[in-house]
């Protein structure tokens, strides 16, 4: 049915996101500058930088601006940027047309001097508090590395801000909005080329292969292993390159055969459909690694992965009414099967199926058999609901959306449960499996330390001069 279905565009977000799709080949054309598709991939560009021409302002331009000022009196040379005070904000002109503006009192709880800001700990050491309201600069001057304040005190103090960090950290106005990454959404022609990495990559001591691992994770949502021994133990020495191994009622590294030992559908022979993990936590595991460590005496249990970021995409461009329900409703959920555990999120009524922070799309959660009673839904809404929840299953289960995979023992996968949906075929014989669950920051951690490591962004680079005794620079833009 995709076939014929028109060029699809993804609406623009606030963040400014967009993504352009088309199912079979072919590329929107409108849209050809942030997205590409290669080999039915829709890959989405995901970072937004308003690049004004810094440092190129010419002599005269700042010669006029300083003139302008009526608090500067540093000498300003033709490449630096401009600094002045006013009443409540120091304004930094990177060039004719372009100022950030930045408060006092904002600035002076900025400083990063190692009476500010301990330099290991990454810790704020000054009183914020303790700053007049009314702070203003007794003087600014552009430095070649950045901006010199001096600020009024019993005791005189001077804090220096590196002009790339004030860049990145403008907000008046925003000049740089980094996204962590670029996604790609994919359907279920990923199989043509799915995301992969050896074992003996990721387990290898200088980290790129398992850089490599987690950034397609982080791009595709999911990647496989291929080579890893078929055994629990280094299964486990592999959940363990990324994080910490999260527990649950499942245990810590599960490895299990289908005897119902646990009370959850997973320990049966029976199918599965797309679900994600955890629908009745308050936060669902972050990754989940399992690993076919065995299948004798029978056929079938097929893998099924559904990326849940694209399938939102299909619905919202389709149904946006049914999208926005989606988005809104609450749903409930549990997991019950075991007497000694009763779990339920917080709250009670539980979380939207897609999940937006500040417009964007954060989390998929979607387990149709964990759900609970929908009690909270205004009358007139019941239908539409199931009408919604119904346009969303046809998505999910459609053949454009689903890629199924048969594994074998030695390839393992990981999923983030917060966007890709998993599922499996009915099976026979006696399965073996093992895997893990990891905490979405554990994970999301070692992928900001192997970042820092392998493409430091232009702040790190920069700021690389005032690293810290640990090697990290108080200046990170994490922090
Ligand atoms: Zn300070």
């Amino acid at each position: 049915m995709w076939r014929s279905a028109p060029c699809l565009r993804a609406s623009t977000s606030k963040t400014g996101a967009r993504c352009a799709m088309r199912r079979g080949t072919g590329l929107c054309k409108s849209f050809s500058r942030v997205a590409v598709e290669k080999n039915g991939l829709v890959q989405v560009h995901r970072t937004f930088v308003t690049t004004p021409s810094r440092w190129s302002s010419t002599a005269a331009v700042l010669k006029q601006a300083a003139d302008t000022s009526s608090s500067t009196n540093a000498p300003v040379s033709a490449d630096l940027p401009v600094s002045r005070i006013d009443d409540r904000q120091v304004l930094v002109g990177w060039d004719v047309a372009t100022w950030s503006r930045y408060h006092h009192i904002w600035l002076r709880d900025h400083c990063r001097c190692s009476q500010c800001f301990h330099p290991i700990t990454k810790q704020r050491l000054m009183n914020t508090f303790e700053i007049p309201p009314d702070v203003k600069p007794l003087h600014v001057e552009s430095k070649p590395d950045g901006l010199e304040v001096q600020w009024p005190s019993s005791k005189p103090h001077t804090s220096f801000f590196p002009w790339s960090w004030l860049r990145q950290n403008s907000y008046d106005p925003q000049l740089i909005r980094a996204s962590t990454t670029e996604k790609i959404l994919w359907g279920s022609k990923i199989l043509q080329d799915p995301p992969t990495v050896a074992y003996e990559e990721v387990m290898a001591e200088d980290e790129k292969g398992l850089f490599k691992w987690l950034s397609n994770i982080d791009k595709f949502g999911f990647c496989f292993v291929t080579g890893v021994p078929p055994t629990p133990e280094a299964t486990e020495e592999l959940s363990c390159r990324i994080g910490f191994i999260r527990e649950t009622q499942y245990g810590k590294f599960w490895s299990f055969t289908s005897d119902l030992t646990k009370g959850d559908t997973a320990y049966t022979t029976l199918a599965l459909g797309a679900h994600t993990d955890n629908t009745y936590f308050t936060d669902p595991c972050g990754l989940q690694l399992f690993h076919l460590l065995s299948h004798t005496d029978g056929s079938g249990g097929a893998t099924l992965l559904v990326d849940g970021f694209y399938v939102a995409s299909i619905l919202k461009e389709l149904h946006p009414t049914a999208y926005s329900l989606l988005s809104r409703i609450r749903v409930p959920a549990h997991a019950a099967g075991e007497l000694g555990s009763l779990y339920t999120p917080s709250p009670s009524a539980g979380y939207p199926v897609l999940r937006h922070v500040d417009g964007e799309l954060i989390e998929v959660r979607w387990n149709n058999d964990d759900r609970s009673v929908m009690n909270h839904l205004e009358p007139s809404e019941v239908e539409e609901w199931y009408d919604s929840i119904r346009k969303w299953y046809k998505l999910l289960t459609s053949a454009d959306s689903e890629y199924w995979v048969q594994l074998s023992p030695g390839t393992a996968v990981v999923v983030d449960n917060h966007r890709v949906l998993h599922g499996r075929s009915v099976f026979d014989g006696k399965r073996r499996m093992c895997g893990a669950y990891i905490g979405i920051d554990e994970y999301r951690s070692k992928l900001a330390v192997l970042s820092e490591k392998f493409t430091p962004d232009t702040i790190t680079r920069e700021t690389m001069s005032y690293a810290g005794v640990n090697g990290r620079s108080v200046w990170h833009p994490a922090l």
